[in-house]
């Protein structure tokens, strides 16, 4: 099963809520969730998803101030696959140039 919830940051690895989380009934409170998708189902989790999505995107750039984008699958509908994706609140960010530019 895909993720549900997917936060990029620059310098690691997507994170991401999964069936490691909605299938899975011991809390798992360091999610990207923060735990509202803990051994809910994949059906109940993308119904909360679709619900809470500005909270959660909101609740996510918080958390992860370096963040990019988040993407949050609203819909499952076979075989549609709707996800919003949220980008960071904080607009456009200085680019790292090689070499630095001659001022
Ligand atoms: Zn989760």
């Amino acid at each position: 099963m895909p993720a549900i919830i997917t936060v990029f940051n620059p310098a690691t690895d997507p994170l991401t809520c999964r069936e490691t989380c909605y299938d899975n009934p011991r809390p798992r409170p360091h999610c990207v969730c923060g735990g509202r998708n803990t051994g809910i189902g994949l059906d109940k989790a993308i119904q909360s998803n679709q619900k809470y999505q500005k909270e959660i995107a909101e609740d996510l750039f918080k958390r992860f101030v370096y963040a990019l984008r988040v993407d949050i699958v609203v819909t499952d509908t076979e075989p549609l696959r709707n996800t919003m994706s949220y980008f960071s609140p904080k607009g456009l960010r200085p680019k790292l140039c090689h070499p630095a530019p001659d001022l």
